[in-house]
């Protein structure tokens, strides 16, 4: 099945392959699938070239290969075996496009899966956290499972922002204009002139154009409104990733959910089944219904056709991510949707009020999206509960759970990828959820597994001191301490990670709730060493005053050299930490975490958990694969963070320190190595998007 845009991505990728030498064309193909960046040796393919100008080049291989040196592609060209590797990364693309759709569904009715954020890869940044990574991970996922999937988002012109520190800790925002023309994107066309269409908005019709990345087998489709004839507001709704201001994220939560459902008819795509990954999309649901109004149905029968056509999954029970509207503003914004569903305004509020009626009360996406859907889903099973109390009333159906899960050939580092490899034969990613399969770490003896751990932490350090180094030079802090990141993270040390968006309730300010306590860890004799990283939204003060409270101890001993923040967090650094850091830490105050994935990637590389019992870990904990913090039944929120900080402390002074540093005869600490063994096997099966995308292919996308 050929989806639309197929042939304006041949021929951009074309004009690259004409650029360069014969024997490289392939790899100017490749370039146009982000396939590559989970094929094994894929991103080591491009990486080859020319190191650094590849990290100059954000890791984008359009980009990389249209300003390359013409003599270092004819060298390239020359290389024999570069040119294979290349010819081998096009063919296995070809063979995948060719498979046969996977049992139950058909090539030409996919599931249209639509997310304001797709975290696929660094040169793409179209995301924010956890909720866009978890959406690029399911489009890989479908794409190895041959399931016949289309993404559907917005194309960010300037993405999410890039962070930098100043000297006392505090947060700056920049944003960087993207060069679609050297992405791997393509715009799409049909009789030579982009497809266009329109959505309403304002009481005006906004253009949009669609542009059109493949991850894989799956196309994702962006649309974007820099198109002659918007005005510089029009314009701005897809300039910036959940813009600040409410008037325009309404506009592109309309652009998202009303656009993307236009844009797939124009298109010619017929969705077997709507996937709504969060409630921005919600709208959706209405476009779809004030269709079948225009066609000569009455809104209740068109709600309810449409409802059997949408699947709903909520990601978080915060305020801030169950955003609501009020009626003026939908008034302002959406001016001509209420006749168009055939019904008064007043009717339309209420389709997303938790207490219809109620005329206090706004729009709700998320309520507006469980009403719209056949099925809603949480994330873990702890979520499904949390979200059943807080929508009870609202659904019409028992919202159920379907726990998160990460592409395991995207999150697993070279060092564990090989040793499994060793074991399983190549190709075994392709079984992962199978926990047969996961018994292989009995047969794996300790000290390979921990050969394999110092090595992801070897590199991790080596990564983390070079951006340490640059990070201190750039906010000019005093050469001494720029000088300690660079010496003083060492290789062996225990390394504890804590990255993830900053919001205030996943509470990073617990790790230093008692300062004194907490510097003991540093000290000798078993140190450890500290690795935290993240972006607060810019409009959370109280998120960007945790980081700079962290900032004031860096004048304490060993803090210099033994805690690092590494600033502009992203999917390269998420990458790096969560492949070497020894333990990961997650503290979310229950129940507020909904899922939480980082902790199952770095799970996946050997990495032991100490998290609040919340998400997923409710489910993946079982007092032998790491630790947890269990707060009990305290109710206030002082008490709780007093309360589950104490118990942190605790658990890494008596049992995480001692059980890193205790060594046998060969250097090995085995009470550690175990707990690594017990994780991987009860946490790989479990917590891997095989496992996920498979619930969904049979509980949710296929209709009972
Ligand atoms: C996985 C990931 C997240 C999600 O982290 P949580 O710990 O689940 O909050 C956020 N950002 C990036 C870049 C990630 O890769």
């Amino acid at each position: 099945m050929e989806w639309p845009g197929a042939d304006d991505l041949r021929a951009a990728a074309d004009e690259l392959a004409g650029r360069v030498p014969a024997a490289l064309r392939p790899l100017a193909r490749v370039a146009y699938n982000y396939r590559w960046t989970w094929q094994p040796g894929g991103p080591e393919l491009f990486a080859s070239l020319d190191p650094h100008r590849w990290e100059m080049c954000g890791q984008n291989p359009v980009r990389q290969l249209r300003e390359a040196d013409p003599e270092l592609l004819a060298r390239a060209a020359e290389d024999g075996a570069l040119v294979a590797r290349a010819e081998a990364a096009e063919a296995l693309v070809r063979a995948e496009a060719d498979r046969p759709p996977a049992s139950g569904f058909t090539a030409d009715r996919p599931i249209a899966f639509f997310c304001s954020e797709f975290g696929v890869h660094v040169s793409l940044p179209l995301y924010a956290g956890g909720l866009g990574v978890l959406a690029g991970d399911l489009l890989k996922q479908a794409s190895d499972a041959a399931l016949p999937m289309v993404g559907v988002g917005l194309f960010y012109r300037y993405g999410y922002f890039h962070q930098r520190a100043d000297l006392s800790g505090l947060q700056h925002e920049f944003w960087v204009e993207l060069d679609s023309r050297r992405m791997p994107v393509v715009r799409v066309t049909r009789d030579g002139r982009p497809v266009e269409i329109r959505t309403g908005l304002w009481g005006q019709p906004v253009r949009l154009q669609i542009w059109r990345a493949d991850i894989g087998a799956v196309p994702l489709y962006l649309l974007d409104a820099e198109v002659a004839g918007n005005d510089p507001v029009q314009r701005w709704l897809t300039a910036r990733l959940y813009d600040g201001n409410r008037t325009i994220r309404l506009g592109q939560y309309a652009m998202l959910g009303m656009g993307g459902v236009r844009a797939l008819a124009e298109l010619g795509i017929q969705p077997a089944a709507y996937h709504l990954n969060e409630g921005h999309a919600a709208l959706a649901g209405l476009e779809l219904a004030a269709r079948e109004v225009a066609g000569g149905a009455d809104f209740a029968s068109a709600f309810a056709a449409t409802r059997k056509r949408i699947v709903f999954t909520t990601h978080t029970p915060v305020p801030a991510g169950n955003e609501s509207y009020t009626a003026e503003q939908v008034a302002t914004g959406l001016p001509d949707l209420p006749a168009r569903l055939g019904i008064e305004a007043p009717a339309l509020l209420d389709l997303g009020r938790a207490h219809p009626g109620d005329s206090r009360e706004g729009l709700g996406l998320t309520p507006l999206a469980i009403r719209s859907s056949r099925r809603t889903n949480g994330v873990s099973m702890r979520h499904g509960e949390v979200a059943r109390q807080m929508w009870e009333g609202v659904a019409h159906t028992p919202i159920g759970a379907i726990t998160n899960g990460v592409h395991l050939p995207t999150w697993m580092g070279p060092a564990f990828r090989e040793l499994f490899e060793r074991y399983l034969g190549a190709g075994w990613e392709a079984r992962a959820a199978d926990p047969a399969l996961w018994e292989v770490v009995d047969r794996i003896s300790d000290a390979e597994l921990w050969t394999a751990r110092n090595r992801a932490r070897a590199r991790l350090i080596g990564v983390a001191r070079a951006r340490s180094l640059t990070d201190r030079l750039r906010r000019g802090e005093p050469i001494e301490y720029v000088r300690a990141a660079a010496s003083a993270l060492h290789p062996a040390r225990l390394t504890i990670g804590f990255a993830r968006r900053l919001a205030s309730y996943k509470r990073l300010g617990l790790l230093v709730h008692d300062p004194p306590r907490a510097l003991k860890l540093l000290d000798e004799p078993n140190p450890l060493q500290l690795l935290f990283a993240g972006k607060a939204h810019p409009s959370d003060e109280a998120a960007k005053r945790i980081v700079q409270a962290m900032f004031m101890l860096k004048r304490a001993e060993h803090v210099a050299e033994r805690v690092v923040f590494l600033e502009d967090y992203d999917l390269e650094l998420a990458h790096e930490l969560v492949a070497g850091c020894d333990l990961w830490v997650n503290l979310p105050r229950p129940p507020l975490e909904a899922s939480g994935t980082s902790g199952m990637k770095s799970a996946l590389n050997g990495g032991l958990q100490l998290s609040s019992l919340d998400g997923w870990w409710v489910e993946g904990y079982d007092r032998d694969n790491g630790w947890a913090v269990d707060g009990g039944e305290v109710a206030d929120d002082v008490a709780r963070d007093a309360h589950d900080a104490a118990e942190l402390y605790r658990i890494l002074e008596e049992e995480v320190v001692p059980q890193f540093y205790d060594r046998d005869a060969d250097g090995i600490p085995r009470a550690w190595v175990a707990r690594m063994r017990a994780s991987l096997r009860t946490l790989g099966p479990r917590f891997c998007a095989a496992r996920t995308l498979r619930e969904y292919m049979t509980q949710v996308y296929r209709p009972a």
